[in-house]
């Protein structure tokens, strides 16, 4: 079998076997941005659903074709979104998990007008508040999911996050689970390699592994 459906096959047994926090309803995002088709399509052919780019451009090469003849796939955005990229983004992606300014969520709403489609969304938040991070500051964040629903109409399925590394992760993971149920909403993107499991422990639904199952980006 190949490298990296064994390794996908390890970690969900890993997900899956423990009995923790409805863990079942957890979806395992692939992360294959970098990586080639000779390590993806394995993944692919076993059945796995969902795929996370950060690049739009990499992301039309290796998937539009893809996408046509497999209905059944789900192709997560996951990195930085420039506003004059959302007219690609719309057509090919399920899923955006980094909305995280006022400008693109408008011009989100835009171009989802136009092609008469509707993606689900996460607000990236800045957990750790870091200067060079992205994402919707958590004094911000009731007032900018407000603007996205009401005046909007997005459709925001939950809050994502990329958390500063380090022994406090957990503290993080915890006030995002928190965030999360004080706007209500079911999904929630968060833990990567080197954290699905602490993560998954604070409720997360949709982790995002990179290089666990493809090895490491060069
Ligand atoms: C690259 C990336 C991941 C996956 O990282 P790994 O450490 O390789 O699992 C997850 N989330 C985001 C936003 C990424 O850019």
């Amino acid at each position: 079998m190949h490298n990296s459906l064994t390794n996908l096959q390890e970690i969900k047994e890993e997900i899956y076997s423990k009995n923790i926090n409805d863990n079942n309803s957890v979806k395992i995002i692939a992360v294959t941005k970098t990586f080639k088709m000779d390590k993806i399509t394995p993944l692919i052919d076993d059945g796995h659903i969902h795929f996370g780019e950060n690049k739009v451009q990499e992301a039309v090469n290796k998937w539009t074709a893809l996408k046509t003849s497999n209905e059944n796939l789900k192709l997560h955005m996951i990195g930085k979104l420039q506003k004059n990229k959302v007219k690609y983004v719309i057509p090919l992606f399920d899923y955006i998990h980094s909305l995280d300014s006022l400008e693109l969520a408008e011009k989100i709403f835009i171009e989802q007008k136009k092609k008469n489609k509707n993606l689900k969304l996460f607000i990236q938040v800045n957990i750790g508040n870091e200067k060079q991070k992205g994402g919707v500051n958590t004094e911000e964040l009731f007032n900018f999911y407000e603007i996205c629903k009401t005046k909007l109409n997005l459709n925001i399925i939950g809050l994502m996050c990329i958390p500063p590394q380090g022994i406090d992760i957990n503290t993080y993971f915890s006030s995002m689970k928190n965030l999360n149920s004080s706007l209500g909403l079911e999904e929630l993107s968060m833990g990567m390699s080197a954290d699905y499991m602490d993560a998954i422990k604070h409720k997360s639904t949709f982790v995002r592994i990179g290089s666990k199952i493809f090895g490491d980006r060069v």
